[in-house]
Parts: structure tokens; sequence; C-alpha cells
């Protein structure tokens, strides 16, 4: 039930005076409410822009091509003449100079009590010069001195639809703004303006600054917004964490023996996000937290040390991979530390079939396997684990949300710990993950050496051969990577197999193939080649993209580099240097570059790390399209713009935390009035959400 005090922000813009049925439609259109916006569409139409109406020069002093108000005397009107174009010409002065005032069209009766003769008028408008003489063309306000009180110094401009001009908008808004009221205060962060008193300073405002997005007003508006949106996720998340949450408590003594086993010492990144999740998991709540790390971050320990919880707990673990050579990487990866340990591993792909894949399937219920690694088989009916206490996801958003439920649903109360290679911007992580927790690992390993990377252009391609040639023979392994898109597969597929066929000339059977269409025993075999140096040049399409990790390349070839976004550019770099040689990474272009794709590798040569990167990508595509397509059903926001207003995020998000700590049921005054709020940015879903219990 909405509360009763927003009835005036949810009335029918028709109730407001002026605005007939005639009218409605093109605010419908405008406010994006098909047959229907109400008061608080309108209200939450925020100007585009501001016009500021407060410089009063004299005629000599008017600066042309800017926005004045001029106090001039009208001394005679100069019509236009039958059949001509010229326009309709009023001629006036103040004590400094004189003005030409132009109209296309002009009704000389009309024109006449518009800009009396004899009398003195205030005109607003932009002044530009002509042939010396100031001139102003169909000034956008024409008043006298008690009119001028009434004209908006600071004018706000509005994004507008066919049918509608500023002045429909500005007496609509300034009638919202009289019929609706303050309403009680929820938030305990946006103190200084109420909601009422931000949107009336934004729509009518008296600095540029009011109707600013930065300014103090809109700024309340947008972190109002971003609290609804925080809040709904905290109450669902809430609700939806009691009722399934099962703490898993490890012993220690797994994950004892695996960091025995482990050549290395934990980063402290790696240390704090195990204790997050250990955290997590040994709490009532059911854990949902994503693991972001750079590629070669170490992501694949954390994964391994947080099943070992499971395990110790006496439950089984999952984690699933995008692709087959992921999940292969994984196990290989894996499996040894996991056999000193004792853990006992499968791995569960398409290819395991028949009887082999039968006796995964009954160890895995019998409860025989502690730890089973796959891809998307994993989820697949007829697969039934004893007791599934851990689903760990690797690259996210290769997996709709769906298959993660699906996965999920294979055990009682499954924690999910979602591990991805493309860092989000923390402001992308709120938005799109805002029901997760999120741990970074920003550290690398120790030992890295810095890659050197350069843009070499196409036409140098011989030259680049030739020291591909003097690597090899210096012992060292190389990447060749050829891009695939699946729009013209057909043809990436030739040229990398043409590329495969040119590198054979000229270094024989030192050169490998790894692409996309290759039945799985091939591919591994290519890998395999490659791994155990066999092969020396392994020319790829992107299905090396993610995860693999063979430490002894150091050298990545990258062709067609203007046609990669720059998260994959960063993601394919990130398969050299991870061992102990200095790597290369060569990004080979077509000319002509264009200048985004100029400024993607500039990024890229100028550092190394992928937060950074992932924000100079998100800067450069615009929001949205950094997890590749835009969620198809993600609300979006009206006021909040993530570019201007992302720090508000975190805030809000804490905020959101607190309030659901201490009252998840929203009750009291305070309730009340975020429920108000959660009302205005429609998201009572979580309202009716609370009514169910
Ligand atoms: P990611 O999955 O995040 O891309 P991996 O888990 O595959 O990275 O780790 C990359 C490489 O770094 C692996 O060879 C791994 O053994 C090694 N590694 C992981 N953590 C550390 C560490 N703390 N110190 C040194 N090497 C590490
Ligand atoms: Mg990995």
């Amino acid at each position: 039930m909405r509360p009763d005090i927003l009835n005036p922000y949810f009335a029918s813009i028709t109730d407001l005076p002026g605005i007939g049925p005639k009218l409605a439609r093109p605010f419908d259109r405008l406010l994006g409410h098909e047959g229907g916006a109400r008061v608080l569409d309108l209200l939450l139409h925020l100007p585009s822009s501001t016009i500021d109406r407060r410089a009063r020069p004299t005629l000599s002093q008017v600066e042309p091509d800017t926005v004045v108000t001029l106090k001039v005397h009208i001394d005679r009107h100069a019509p236009t003449p039958h059949g001509s174009r010229a326009p309709y010409r009023v001629y006036a002065h103040d004590e400094t100079g004189d003005l030409v005032i132009t109209y296309f069209k002009g009704e000389r009766s009309w024109m006449e009590r518009l800009l009396p003769v004899g009398e003195d008028r205030w005109v607003s408008g932009t002044v530009t010069l002509y042939d010396g003489i100031p001139q102003m063309s169909h000034p956008n306000w024409v008043v006298d001195e008690a009119g001028l009180a009434k004209m908006p110094q600071i004018e706000p401009a509005y994004p507008l639809v066919e049918g509608l001009g500023h002045g429909h908008i500005r007496r609509a808004v300034d009638a919202a703004l009289a019929r609706t009221g303050e309403l009680p205060e929820w938030s305990h962060e946006a103190r200084g303006i109420g909601f009422h008193a931000a949107l009336a300073q934004v729509h009518q405002p008296r600095e540029p600054l009011d109707a600013d997005p930065l300014g103090p007003a809109w700024k309340r508006l947008a972190y109002d917004e971003l609290l609804a949106g925080q809040l709904a996720l905290a109450l669902v998340r809430a609700r939806t964490v009691k009722a399934v949450g099962r703490p898993s408590v490890g012993d220690g003594r797994l994950a004892g023996r695996i960091l025995a086993a482990l050549a290395f010492q934990l980063t402290g990144s790696q240390v704090a996000a195990l204790a997050a999740i250990r955290a997590d998991m040994a709490s009532g709540d059911r854990m949902l937290r994503l693991l972001q790390g750079d590629v070669g971050s170490g992501k694949t320990v954390v994964a391994l040390l947080s099943a070992a919880t499971a395990i110790e707990a006496g439950r089984q673990a999952a984690l699933m991979a995008p692709t087959e050579i992921l999940a292969r990487q994984h196990m290989k990866t894996i499996e040894p530390l996991a056999n000193t340990a004792g853990l006992r591993t499968a791995l569960l792909t398409g290819r395991e079939k028949g009887r082999a894949r039968s006796a995964i399937l009954a160890a895995l219920e019998a409860g025989e396997i502690d730890l089973v690694i796959g891809t998307h088989a994993l989820f697949q009916e007829g697969v039934a684990f004893r007791d599934l206490a851990l689903a760990i996801v690797d690259e996210q958003h290769r997996f709709g949300v769906h298959q993660r439920l699906a996965l999920t649903s294979k055990g009682v109360a499954v924690d999910v710990l979602v591990m991805t290679a493309t860092p989000i911007p923390r402001t992308l992580v709120l938005t799109y993950f805002g029901d997760m927790e999120s741990s970074e690992l920003r550290e690398k390993p120790a030992g890295r050496k810095p890659i050197d990377t350069r843009a070499v252009s196409t036409e140098r391609l011989d030259e680049v051969v030739a020291s591909i040639g003097r690597a090899l023979s210096e012992g060292r392994r190389a990447y060749w990577i050829c891009p695939t898109v699946e729009e013209s597969e057909k043809s990436d597929l030739a040229a990398a197999e043409a590329r495969f066929e040119d590198l054979r000339q000229h270094f024989g059977d030192r050169v490998g193939l790894v692409h996309g269409k290759m039945k799985g025993a091939q591919k591994d075999a290519a890998m395999a080649a490659f791994a155990t140096g066999e092969t020396r040049l392994l020319v790829a399409t992107t299905v090396v993209e993610v995860g693999v990790d063979v430490p002894e390349a150091s050298i990545i070839v990258i062709e067609h580099a203007e046609r990669f976004g720059l998260a994959q550019l960063h993601q394919l770099r990130g398969r050299v240097g991870r061992g102990d040689i200095a790597s290369t990474c060569l990004l080979l272009y077509r000319r002509p570059l264009g200048e985004i794709a100029r400024q993607r590798i500039e990024a890229l040569r100028s550092s190394e790390d992928g937060f950074f990167l992932a924000e100079e990508d998100l800067r450069l595509r615009g929001e949205g399209d950094v997890l590749g397509t835009r969620q198809s059903g993600f609300p979006g926001f009206k006021v909040a713009r993530l570019d201007i207003h992302g720090d508000l995020l975190t805030r809000a998000r804490t905020e959101a935390a607190d309030i659901v700590r201490n009252d998840s049921d929203l009750t009291g005054e305070r309730g009340a009035a975020l429920r108000v709020l959660l009302h205005i940015f429609e998201r009572d879903v979580a309202v009716k959400l609370l009514s169910a219990g």
C-alpha cells in the first residue's frame, strides 16, 4: 500500500492546471509513460542545463554571443514590407548605444503591444553583432518591470519532445512543486536539504550550481535514488539469505597441508580475501561473494583454499569454468596440491562420457569426491551431490544468473563464490552485483616482472616475424593471437589458419595452432604441446583469452589489436609475464587507427593495473558495455549518473546495510519514511517482500 502522503506525487499530470488531454500526450512521451505520466515523473525529469540571465550590462558593455538581459527604450518599428523576406525590425536604445530586435515573422499589432514605442522594456536573449550593430533575434523574454520580477534569473532548460516548449514544462513543474510537499526524512546521510526542497532547488535554481548534477540538491536526489536501490537489494538479500543460510566451519587441517605444499607465500590480498570468504561461510547467512583479480593475481589458490573449508566441514565443493580448456587448466593447477592434501577431485565436462561419466556421477552422489571441477556439464540433470556446500563459478559473466542458480540448486543453501578476471569498476560492481560482497586481489604475486608493451603497425610485420624468430632460437615461447568474432567467424578462422601456415613456412614444426572450432582432444593436444615446449609458437584465436597458464611463455603478439576492447587486450596480455622472464607484448595494428583504438592502446601501454584499465575501458566505451552486454531488466536510473555520482554509491550501500541490520522490517517512523523512499524510486517490490514477511 502506497503511503497517503505520496498521493499528490502519484496524481496524474492531467490534474495540473493547464495540462489537458492534448498536452498530456507530448508529456507522456517526454516522460516515457505512455498513457499516464504522473506528477512525480515530471518532478524527476531534471533540467539538462541552465541559462543564466543575470548579466545586465549596458549596450556598450555587451559581450557578443552571450545571454544578457537589457533594459531598452523602444524607438520605432520597421515591419517587413509586403512580399519581402526581410525580418521585422524594432529599433531601441539605452544611453550607451543602439539595439536592433528582430523577428522573422511579426504581426504588427501584436508586435506593437509586445514592444510599445516610447516605453522601456527588458529583453533577455543572445546578442550578436550584425554589421557592427548589436542585434537580438527573437528575445526569449520581453517583460516590463513587473514581469522582470517573475522572470527566472537562472532558467532551467529541459530535454524536450515535439509539441512541448520550455514554458510548458516550467509552468507544469511550478504547479507540481506547489501541489506536493516535503516528505519525512529517510536518510541520515543526506541531511541539509530535504527531498522536496532539493527538487525545488533543481527546478527553480537561484545559482547555476543549484541545477547542476554536481550541486548539493541534485546530489541529494541522486543519493536518494541510489539508497533506494541499495536498500531494496539489501532487503531482498536479508530475506533470501536468512531463509537458507547454513554455516560451514573448517578446522584448517586441509588448508594447512595445501599451504605447506605451495612454493610461495600468499599475498596480503589473498589472505584478506580468504578471511572474508571463511567468515561468510561460517556465518548463518548464505555467501554471495565476488572474487575479483587481474589475470595472474592468484584466484585459483584462493578458490582451492575456500573449497578446503567446505570439505573440512564434511561437505563438497564444485568449481565451474566457462570453457573446457579452463576447466582442465584449473584441474591441472589444483590436482597436485589437492592430492598432497588428501582431497579427492574429479573433472566433469562434456567430454566425460559413458562409463567414466557414470563412475564420476556415482562417486559424487556417494560423497567420494570432495571437489569437482568442470564446465556447465556440472549442473545438468542427473548430476547429484551428497552434500554440496560451495559453488565456485569462474568468469561469471559468461554464465547467466540462471545457470548460477542451477548449480546452487544442486545442494542446500549453497555458498557461492564468483571469480572474475575482468576487474569490474567499483561503481558497476555495486549496480550490477549490488547483492554481492566483493573481494579484490590487487597485489601481484611477488617476483612478477613488468611487461614491455609496444604497438607496431602491420606494415612492419616482417620485422616482427624476424624478432620472433630470434626469440624462438633463444628458447623462448610465444603466443600469436588472431581475433575471432562471431559475425565474421569464418573469415577470422581462415585468417588464423593462413597465419599459422605462413609462420610454419618460417619456423616449421615449432609452430602450433589452437582455435575454438577444434575438437576438445585436439585443443588439449595443441595446448599440451605448447606447455611442454614441443611447440614454441602457438597461433591461437581468442580461446586462450582467459585463464590459460603457461608460465614459460614470455611473448604475445596480438594481431588486429584495434579490434579488441581494452579489457580483452589486458586479459590477453596477462597470458605472459607469469614467470620470471621479462615479457613482451606486441600489439599489431592496421592503419589508420581510430581515436578510441589509439587511446585504448595508449592506456594499455601505460598501465598493467586491471582495475585502472577497467575504469579507462568504462570511460572509453561508456558504461553498460563493460560486461559485454547490458544486463537486460536492470532498472535504470532517473537522476543518478554513475560517472558523476558513483562515489555516493558506497555511502548509500553502507547506509542501506545499517538500516537492514537495525530494522530489517522497516518499522517505526524512520521505517515509514524509508518505505516512502522505496515507492518514489519504484523499488516497492522490496516493500511487498516486507509485507509478505
Ligand atoms: P588467476 O586465476 O587469478 O589468473 P592463478 O590463480 O592462475 O591466477 O595464478 C597465476 C600463477 O600465479 C599461478 O602459477 C599460481 O601458482 C601463481 N601464484 C598464485 N598466488 C601466488 C603468490 N601469492 N605468490 C606467487 N605466485 C602465486
Ligand atoms: Mg585462474
